[in-house]
């Protein structure tokens, strides 16, 4: 239904992968439909990329991230797991004083189709106590749209947020620069962009992520952060 990198994609040649990938970035019309209540794509006709940042904070890879957005004046979303942001509160306090934006990745990076409803609201409040945000992305971005829904109401207050490319940095089978091609193949205005500030990802991010800055900034592109004027547009 959601369309994640299938393992089997990993023993495929590259352009049938790039292929893949770019058929997901296409074909999320009946996804997003079907989750009518995610956001996709932020509507823009300005030269505007969206980049996000997954399972963070973390001692190595965040203050990576934050250095190449410094370069670039590049602001970004990083949906923070719960208990990575207690053992790093210094890294997460940094994202915000650096101005960009966090988002709730649950407490323990919980699996929406595989944890029962009250198990995992009950996870994404205890990741809210630490995180404050309006803004949530589903772990492996796996959620049935009944959670979706709950986390919408009160008490919780949180729109969902998926992505429109997703950069396979956190996949160990491919290269820091496959990544870095699916990016450039496939983000465009509004679009929103996956990478990961993890050490799993750090290989393919260290590479990937200065090439995605430069490529769009010199394509007149600016970097922007999620927050309550993109979602309202
Ligand atoms: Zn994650």
């Amino acid at each position: 239904m959601i369309p994640i990198t299938s393992p089997t994609l990993h023993r495929m040649p590259y352009t049938f992968y790039l292929y893949i990938m770019f058929y997901l970035v296409k074909v999320p019309w009946i996804v997003q439909k079907i989750y009518g209540n995610c956001v996709w794509k932020i509507p823009t006709k300005e030269k505007i990329i969206y980049l996000t940042f997954d399972d963070g904070p973390h001692p190595e890879a965040t203050p990576f991230v934050l250095e190449q957005l410094k370069n670039y004046n590049a602001k970004a979303t990083f949906f923070c797991i719960g208990k990575n942001v207690k053992a790093h509160p210094g890294i997460y306090e940094r994202i915000i004083e650096d101005g960009h934006a966090v988002g709730n990745h649950t407490y323990d990076h919980l699996n929406g189709w595989r944890t029962g409803n009250s198990e995992y609201l009950d996870n994404v409040y205890d990741a809210a106590k630490l995180i404050r945000t309006n803004l949530f992305r589903p772990p492996y971005g796996r959620i049935k749209r009944f959670q979706v829904k709950e986390l919408m109401g009160a008490g919780y207050e949180l729109k969902t947020i998926m992505w429109t490319v997703l950069s396979g940095d956190f996949d160990t089978e491919i290269k820091g620069h496959e990544c870095y091609h699916t990016v450039i193949k496939n983000a465009e205005a509004g679009s929103i962009v996956v990478f990961h500030d993890s050490e799993k990802a750090l290989p393919r991010l260290s590479h990937a992520l200065p090439l995605v800055l430069k490529y769009f900034s010199e394509k007149g592109y600016e970097f922007r952060s999620i927050d309550e004027r993109e979602l309202k547009n």
